[in-house]
């Protein structure tokens, strides 16, 4: 994925090579990456591939309906601050303004034309992204306007050969620095105590489009990530089974994946929480494992159903040896205590073969598949399974 938290991009189309020009120096100057087109088409591509933090757009250009295009930012739920730019009547402009901020866009003013050049830079330099921390208020404001959104990663089961389930990977839609990472904002979701807003907001989304997929024939298993936060609020089985519930998913068709950091603390309530979330039917995955401090003893006690194997060991199991041997240890430890396996971070061919051989029972990484849109799920999967159709496993492998 590009990086989209550095640097700035100014996107712009326009059919006057004169303000094409003057714009494109005028930003340079300041300090933006900039791409100037006429072509509708291209203004459209590169906004999907190239992710522009502000786009300046001239209404009135022959040929291309602006209002369409801005319709087309919308569906794409596009994060750029958009200015309009034209000569057009100072009604219809706001008119258009109005119509893109209820779509949803970060409308943020009219540049009427002719523009000055000390005009242009200064407005310019408002939109520079400053490298602002990221604030707890915001996030907050985040999830009620709904500005989180989830991508989904394909699970690969290693014996049948098919995608058998999905991740859902939470991102945030930033209204000025783009898409944030997780990891860039789940620490301090953790520390100012919205992660249980933040969970219920994934759960919800996640258990929706699960409903939605089933609804369509698509019976895949949905993960999702809980922080040890969350499992210290003893009411957390009834409100994620409440969730389920309004969506209308069975809780036996989620599984909640728990960081072994903090799944492994010694505390009765942690266990009081996760037996009764497998009570409800949940399916719990350790997380990350091999990187924490779970001893044995605990691990047999918990309630788990699976073992996620971390993608530091996994990633280096072909040219590290202790790394390959603790990949094949956490396997048979997974066998043996009755778990099933579940291998991260798999980004080559020999590395899959390899887990595969191993008896891995399932894999999830880049050389599957990315994490992807939830539309883009159900075409995913249709396509692995055309051209996918002998079992991952070798047929003499024990189930
Ligand atoms: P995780 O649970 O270990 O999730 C897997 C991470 O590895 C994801 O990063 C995924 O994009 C990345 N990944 C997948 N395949 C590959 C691969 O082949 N190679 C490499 N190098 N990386 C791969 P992402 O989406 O940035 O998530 C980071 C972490 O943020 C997650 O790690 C998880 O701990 C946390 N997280 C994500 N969503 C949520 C959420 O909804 N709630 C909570 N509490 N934490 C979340
Ligand atoms: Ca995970
Ligand atoms: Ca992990």
């Amino acid at each position: 994925m590009i990086d989209i938290l550095c640097g700035d991009r100014l996107l712009v189309i326009d059919d006057e090579p004169i303000y094409g020009k003057l714009i494109k120096k005028v930003a340079e100057a300041s300090g933006f990456e900039v791409v100037v087109t006429d072509d509708p088409v291209i203004f459209v591509t590169t906004t999907r591939l190239w992710h522009p933090t502000v786009i300046m757009m001239d209404l009135n250009m022959p040929g291309t309906d602006g209002i369409q295009l801005l319709r087309t930012l919308a569906a794409d739920q596009c994060a750029a601050d958009v200015v309009l730019t034209s000569g057009a009547d100072a009604k219809v402009l706001e008119s258009a303004m109005q119509l893109g901020r209820e779509r949803g866009l970060s409308m943020t003013e009219v540049l009427p034309k002719p523009m000055r050049t000390a005009t242009l830079r200064a407005r310019l330099d408002s939109f520079r992204r400053m490298p602002k921390p990221l604030l707890s208020a915001d996030l907050a404001a985040a999830i009620a306007a709904e500005r989180l959104f989830l991508e989904y990663q394909p699970k690969l089961d290693c014996r049948l050969g098919r995608i058998i389930g999905v991740e859902a990977l939470v991102r945030w839609r930033h209204q000025r620095q783009g898409i944030i990472p997780p990891d860039q904002f789940i620490p301090m979701a953790e520390e100012s105590g919205l992660i249980g807003e933040l969970t219920d907001w994934v759960i919800a989304a996640a258990a929706a489009q699960s409903a939605e997929w089933r609804a369509g024939g698509l019976a895949l298993a949905v993960a999702i990530n809980i922080s040890a936060r969350d499992i210290e609020d003893l009411d957390l089985p009834d409100r994620l089974d409440r969730r389920c519930r309004d969506a209308g998913v069975e809780p036996a068709s989620l599984t909640l994946e728990l960081t072994e950091t903090g799944a492994m603390r010694r505390d009765i309530q942690m266990m009081d929480v996760l037996t009764r979330l497998r009570l409800k039917g949940f399916k719990l995955s350790l997380d990350d494992f091999g990187t924490g401090y779970s001893s044995l003893v605990q691990l047999q006690k918990m309630p788990f159903s699976e073992l996620k194997i971390d993608r530091f060991f996994v990633r280096q199991m072909l040219t590290n040896q202790g790394c390959r041997v603790i990949v094949e240890i956490v396997i048979d430890l997974a066998r043996k205590l009755e778990l099933s396996s579940i291998a991260e971070g798999v980004e080559d061919e020999a590395t899959l073969n390899k887990l595969i051989e191993m008896g891995c029972d399932a894999i999830q990484g880049y050389h599957v598949c990315r994490p992807i849109a939830a539309s883009r799920v159900p075409a995913f999967v249709r396509e692995y399974e055309a051209t996918h159709t002998a079992p991952a496993a070798p047929a003499d492998r024990a189930a």
